[in-house]
């Protein structure tokens, strides 16, 4: 019986984990900013067969998310994590490096949540490599930007006023 599944999903109905899947093809309705959209797809339903009762259990809701996703031109489940991967990054380092969530990150891998449009957008541009570099650089406290910055402020005209008074005073104690 290899479409037996594993205990996760147990019958709402009667706590049964004799639990079969039969693929079947979905259509439903669902909101989103622009108004309703109907989207449909092959969806793993599950069957109790203690009670015959059947219902859509975390794995459909995966498959669901990955059909909006796919419908609203969103990066897929898969794609987000294929893009990290391909990085070198774990979740904790991408999540570190962009100032996302590691949670968020998490769940929208695991299909149990969409991103929004916005870091759908960040996503996207994280998954080019020179972008990876970029923030790197830019968060690396040795970066030449950050540098050059103390390099201005250490030649402005009143730290070079206290610049030239400690060198009297060092020539002093220097003498003496
Ligand atoms: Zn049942």
């Amino acid at each position: 019986m290899n479409e037996l599944i594993g205990g996760q999903d147990a019958c709402p109905g009667c706590g049964s984990n004799l639990i079969v899947t039969k693929w079947e093809s979905i259509s439903w309705e669902q909101g989103s900013t622009d108004g309703k959209i109907v989207i449909s797809a092959l969806l793993p339903i599950c069957v109790c067969r203690a009670c015959n009762a059947s219902f859509q259990g975390a794995q459909a809701q995966e498959k669901k998310n990955e059909a909006i996703c796919k419908h609203l031109g969103l990066m897929t489940p898969d794609e987000i994590r294929a893009m990290r991967q391909k990085l070198g990054l774990s979740q904790a380092g991408l999540a570190q490096l962009s100032g996302l969530g590691v949670a968020s990150i998490a769940r929208w891998e695991s299909g149990q949540l969409i991103q929004g449009r916005s870091n759908d957008n960040l996503l996207r541009l994280l998954s080019y490599e020179e972008n990876i570099e970029r923030l790197r650089n830019a968060l690396s406290p040795q970066s030449p930007r950050t540098s050059k910055s103390f390099q201005g402020n250490a030649l402005s005209p009143e730290r070079m006023e206290k610049f030239e008074e400690s060198k009297k005073h060092f020539t002093l104690r220097k003498a003496g």
